[in-house]
């Protein structure tokens, strides 16, 4: 049976959440009711809402960094039982035969289904973890270890894989130097993240403010990228770079932070086309690449990883009725590091 559960939702692109309330479907044989305790807000959220990537579909209700507890089971489901404590990240199903599927890159699948702002394979709209319960196919659904802080587990179902796979992808551990650039909801969870996999680990950020904080996370060193002595001081230093920042930026004065055959991998999102000298890549065999989130066999792993080395991001927790306060307080990059709403308040 259907039931009827609180949500914040965007009634319209562009226009203020507000509560309101959304169906979620009855818990078919293989999935899980999700009693949600936390849900992280991501910069992306703030995209979908407001249509700046594509027409979104309204009302919506983002989310896709969900921690709660399992409250009721399909008798199908062996990953989960009821009082686990379980999360959803950035997509809920996919198609499972597909290359990407069969590979566990479920995050590449063309047929998956987002966690929000798109149609289940059912045909009704997937509405996201700002709410007081989800329902999901348990195979989307992840263990998140008791001994990671509640809160702080949120943001690592997406912030987290979204870190966790291209430094696992491209090496990041001993004998590598990696930097991170931008040290907001994503930067901070790399440093923690590199730190914990044994890379030495540098920060560029755009000024020092957030040097104290960068250094007690884990970074080895800290530089501001306002500053151009820092792109001469470091150059052919690293054999990653990760940038989480979607601002344009100068691709080519990054490249040239690499060393021979390093990679710079590239999260965020810029409106426009970037461009970049081919004399950036090939004086040095270099590599411009793109990475996003991770599958869920991955998410796991990076779950387990997380519980290991006590990793969790910093969080401010908030009541849903300061979500619009929290959306325009991330655009200024007013947050350390990432906004979690307590999903009692929904
Ligand atoms: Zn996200
Ligand atoms: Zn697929």
């Amino acid at each position: 049976m259907t039931t009827t559960v609180n949500a914040y939702a965007a009634p319209a692109a562009g226009a203020p959440l507000a509560p309101t309330t959304v169906p979620r479907r009855a818990v078919g044989p293989n999935d899980v009711l999700i009693e949600i305790r936390y849900s992280g807000i991501c910069h992306s959220d703030i995209h979908q809402a407001r249509d700046e990537w594509r027409p979104g579909n309204f009302p919506m209700v983002p989310g896709h960094e969900i921690v709660g507890v399992v409250s009721a089971a399909g008798e199908a489901v062996t990953r989960h039982k009821v009082g686990d404590r379980v999360g959803v990240g950035c997509f809920v199903d996919s198609c499972r035969k597909c290359e990407a599927c069969l590979a566990g890159l479920e995050q590449y699948c063309r047929n998956g289904t987002a966690t929000y702002n798109d149609t289940g394979a059912d045909g009704t709209p997937a509405y996201g973890g700002y709410s007081t319960h989800i329902v999901v196919d348990a195979d989307y659904v992840l263990a998140v270890p008791e001994s990671i802080d509640y809160a702080g587990a949120a943001p690592l179902l997406c912030a987290g894989i979204t870190l966790y796979s291209p430094l696992r992808h491209w090496g990041a551990g001993p004998g590598k130097r990696v930097a991170i650039v931008g040290m907001g909801g994503l930067g901070h969870v790399g440093v923690k993240l590199a730190h914990a996999m044994g890379a030495e680990v540098t920060v560029l950020s755009q000024t020092l403010s957030k040097k104290d904080d960068g250094l007690r996370l884990g970074a080895d060193d800290f530089h501001a990228t306002s500053d151009p002595q820092t792109f001469r001081e470091l150059a052919g230093r690293f054999d990653l770079i990760v940038n989480t920042v979607s601002a344009d930026l100068d691709l080519d004065a990054y490249l040239r932070l690499l060393r021979i055959d390093g990679t710079m991998v590239n999260l965020g999102l810029p409106s426009e086309a970037s461009s970049v000298r081919l004399s950036s890549l090939i004086g040095g065999r270099k590599s411009l690449a793109g990475s996003m989130i991770g599958g869920i066999a991955e998410t796991q792993e990076m779950l387990d990883f997380c519980a290991e080395h006590q990793i969790a991001a910093e969080v401010e927790l908030i009541s849903a009725d300061r979500i619009n306060e929290a959306y325009e307080r991330v655009l200024s990059s007013d947050v350390r590091y990432r906004f979690v709403i307590d999903a009692t308040s929904f």
